[in-house]
């Protein structure tokens, strides 16, 4: 889950990371207010959640009060990459003299974290990454020793950057570490023209997973607003974390439920090589009970752009009978209105597919294999 850079701000400044003073708005007449509170002169910066916004005319900057809310109404209602400007961010401008680019990431081929740092940050990283790699550090950072006083000055010293960025550099990894953060980004980290170092922008990405131990992404944390309110979430995505499942939007047509994510992973493989393209990922577990097998149809059947449903379990702990039972108890809550193809297998398979058979629904296939399964439902699907 990605935060706000507004949100990142907040987070960078309960480290010690300095950030220049600034308010979130989302009308152009509190931007003037907000600016006035700021001095006057502001930075005007769309809130979304992708990058890129200073080139396509989401950072804009305004000279006074009046000039702030012209430029608030400019970028409010903007559409960059494909999200709305819903918010705005007011800051108090920066005379740069250096702009610096700062990462923390997981590696995963490499099974550790790397620090990503460059001494030519701002707004044409990706170039300078693409077409000079020397101008970009790549170094490794063990977790269990993490970024130490002496890591950090390494880290700066491999990148070209100046000593005095060796502090930001071990807060942000604290960031890192005691936010469950996946990715920690400044870009730009400046010097100012009076040598001060400040985090001008920030992208902050948190692991869902650690939800449960994270006390402070609860009630009235920034966080949490971002899992509710969020404008740019996809909204079957929430519907789907709301019951707690395992769901994630794909671009297709055959709605999928599997037990197990390696057995849905390979279910979405199998689809396609069948010739049609899976809707999601969806993974109910191995419990599989009836009311996680009819929040699973609910939320699958709630697509418009599911053609056809592919039900794949391999029964383990779960008997497939059980299994079976709550596919029968699903059909009774769930109103069914596009095929759905079933493939048990395992742990009582045969009398899985007797309770099936004994619910004789129009619209249920039962295929014993999962190839099978896939064919059929991506015939009915592409029909
Ligand atoms: P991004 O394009 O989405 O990464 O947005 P950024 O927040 O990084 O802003 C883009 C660029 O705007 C930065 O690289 C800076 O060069 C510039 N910028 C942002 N804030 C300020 C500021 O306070 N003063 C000045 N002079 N430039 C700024
Ligand atoms: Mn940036």
């Amino acid at each position: 889950m990605d935060l706000y850079e507004y949100q990142a701000r907040e987070v960078f400044k309960g480290y010690g990371i300095a950030v220049p003073d600034a308010a979130v708005v989302d009308h152009p007449r509190e931007a003037r207010h907000a600016a006035e509170l700021l001095g006057g002169r502001v930075v005007v910066k769309a809130q979304v959640k992708t990058g890129g916004r200073g080139k396509a005319g989401g950072v804009k900057l305004a000279a006074d009060p009046a000039a702030a809310e012209v430029t608030a109404r400019q970028i409010l209602g903007m559409d960059i990459k494909g999200h709305t400007v819903r918010r705005v961010m007011l800051a108090q401008p920066v005379d740069i003299q250096d702009e610096f680019y700062v990462s923390y990431v997981l590696d995963r081929a490499a099974g550790t974290f790397l620090a990503i740092a460059s001494a030519e940050g701002g707004m044409d990283i990706e170039e300078v990454a693409a077409t000079r790699p020397e101008a970009v550090a790549r170094i490794p950072v063990d977790p269990s020793e993490g970024v130490t006083e002496a890591k950090a000055a390494e880290i700066a010293s491999a990148a070209g950057l100046p000593a005095e960025t060796a502090d930001v550099l071990a807060r942000l990894w604290q960031v890192l570490v005691r936010e469950d953060a996946l990715l920690v980004e400044v870009n730009p980290l400046v010097r100012t023209v009076d040598g001060a170092i400040l985090a001008l922008d920030g992208k902050v990405t948190v692991d869902g997973n650690a939800r449960f131990r994270q006390a402070r992404w609860g009630e009235a944390s920034a966080v949490r607003d971002t899992a509710v309110h969020d404008a740019d979430a996809e909204p079957l995505e929430t519907a789907a974390a709301a019951k707690g499942l395992t769901y994630v939007k794909l671009d297709g047509e055959v709605g999928i439920i599997g037990n197990g994510a390696g057995l849905v992973m390979s279910t979405l493989d199998v689809v396609a090589g069948r010739g049609a393209r899976p809707a999601n990922f969806l993974d109910i577990g191995g419990g599989a009970s009836a009311q996680v097998m009819a929040d699973g149809l609910d939320v699958i059947l709630s697509d418009p752009d599911v053609k056809a449903v592919l039900v794949n379990v391999f029964g383990g702990i779960t008997a497939c009978d059980a299994v079976a039972e709550g596919i029968v108890r699903a059909l009774d809550s769930v109103h069914l209105t596009r095929p759905l193809v079933v493939r048990l297998d395992g742990n009582n398979a045969a009398r899985g597919r007797a309770v099936l058979d004994a619910r004789a629904h129009p619209l249920v296939e039962q295929v014993t294999t999962m190839d099978g399964a896939a064919a059929r439902a991506a015939e009915l699907a592409n029909r």
